[in-house]
């Protein structure tokens, strides 16, 4: 108790919630850039249709999802629905059109697992990934983008936690730590769990958005201009609210029982889920499960080495915001 009445304190000190909020808006991309990645998606459209005519251009991931820090790589999506069609082939093509209209360091990548054409636009700088039919990466940043307008402490929270993974380390899936996507998850989920809660669950509510991708139901609410103020019961400040965030995932998260779910908006069990051993790689050590693709557990990646340093970081995130002086600056040290 002493403990709590010790953080309250602090953390009613205005001081602390200014200085993240600073932090949030020096990470929120200029205007100037947007234009920018606007400008430069449409002249990818312009050449891809004159080429494939039928096809059609996405953006997904930070770029689109709404929580894209400045100078954030472009993640595209073409779409052609032919089933026909040889993937790799397509990529080849695609790299090919893009080398001739001048573009720099255009490579495919057709062997990878998620099979890219990689580019640099020379004039701006600005790096991009294109990927071939990934429509479900399409439809689950719609919805990250709809959260997003619903509570503007969705998109502090998650900058912040995204900023600290990045400066942390704990942000690289190939290194068995978690992806951008995932911590997202991670925020919306919290937030959906604070009571009074901060966001709804959009997924339980009446179906306004529909479609069907590779076989699974996308369905939920996406009328969130409705949803304004639905936290406002909710006074919670972003420094309370990152405090309560690492804490949850250092002391009170149940890594052996547990799933978090944004589906539902609830916890769900590793047994209701099949998730309780090791299957070929996944391990199920934390368990974040997507939102559409509900047999996929985004900490699928996390193996036993990396579940060590992801939770110590939890730790030492925790009782930076419990202890430390200045956690704005040592929360965010180069690891
Ligand atoms: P960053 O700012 O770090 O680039 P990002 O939002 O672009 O963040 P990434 O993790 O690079 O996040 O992923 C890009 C997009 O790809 C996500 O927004 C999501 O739509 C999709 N995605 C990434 N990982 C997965 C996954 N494991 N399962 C399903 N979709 C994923
Ligand atoms: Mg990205």
């Amino acid at each position: 108790r002493m403990l709590k009445r010790q953080m309250l304190c602090r953390l009613d000190i205005d001081w602390l919630n200014a200085a993240f909020l600073a932090i949030y808006e020096s990470l929120v991309p200029l205007e100037e850039e947007t234009a920018k990645q606007k400008q430069f998606f449409m002249l990818l459209e312009k050449l891809v249709s004159k080429e494939w005519p039928e096809a059609r251009l996405y953006l997904y991931g930070s770029c689109a999802n709404s929580f894209g820090v400045s100078k954030s790589d472009i993640d595209v999506c073409l779409a052609i629905e032919d089933a026909e069609i040889n993937k790799s082939e397509v990529l080849l093509k695609l790299a090919d059109i893009l080398q001739s209209d001048n573009f720099q360091n255009v490579q495919a990548l057709t062997r990878a697992r998620v099979p890219i054409v990689k580019l640099m636009e020379p004039v701006s700088g600005i790096s991009c990934d294109i990927c071939l039919n990934n429509v479900l990466a399409v439809v689950n940043t719609k919805l990250l983008r709809d959260y997003a307008q619903i509570d503007v402490r969705l998109r502090q929270l998650a900058f912040i936690v995204k900023h600290w993974a990045k400066s942390r380390g704990v942000n690289a899936t190939y290194q068995g730590t978690l992806s951008s996507y995932a911590y997202v998850l991670m925020c919306i989920h919290f937030l959906q769990q604070r009571r009074p809660a901060i966001l709804p669950c959009l997924q339980e509510m009446g179906t306004t958005y529909s479609i069907i991708v590779d076989d699974i139901q996308c369905a939920y609410f996406d009328q969130v201009e409705k949803l304004h103020g639905f936290g406002s019961r909710n006074k919670e400040t972003i420094a309370q609210l990152v405090w309560a965030f690492f804490n949850y995932w250092a002391y009170r998260h149940d890594y052996a029982n547990a799933v978090i779910s944004v589906r539902t908006g609830s916890i769900l069990s590793k047994r209701e889920k099949d998730w309780t051993r090791r299957i070929g790689n996944d391990r199920h050590l934390i368990c974040i499960e997507d939102p559409f693709e509900i047999s996929h557990d985004l900490g699928r990646v996390v193996d036993k080495f990396s579940i060590k340093v992801l939770r110590e970081e939890f730790e030492r995130a925790a009782d930076i915001m419990q202890y430390d002086p200045n956690p704005c600056v040592t929360l965010f040290e180069p690891y």
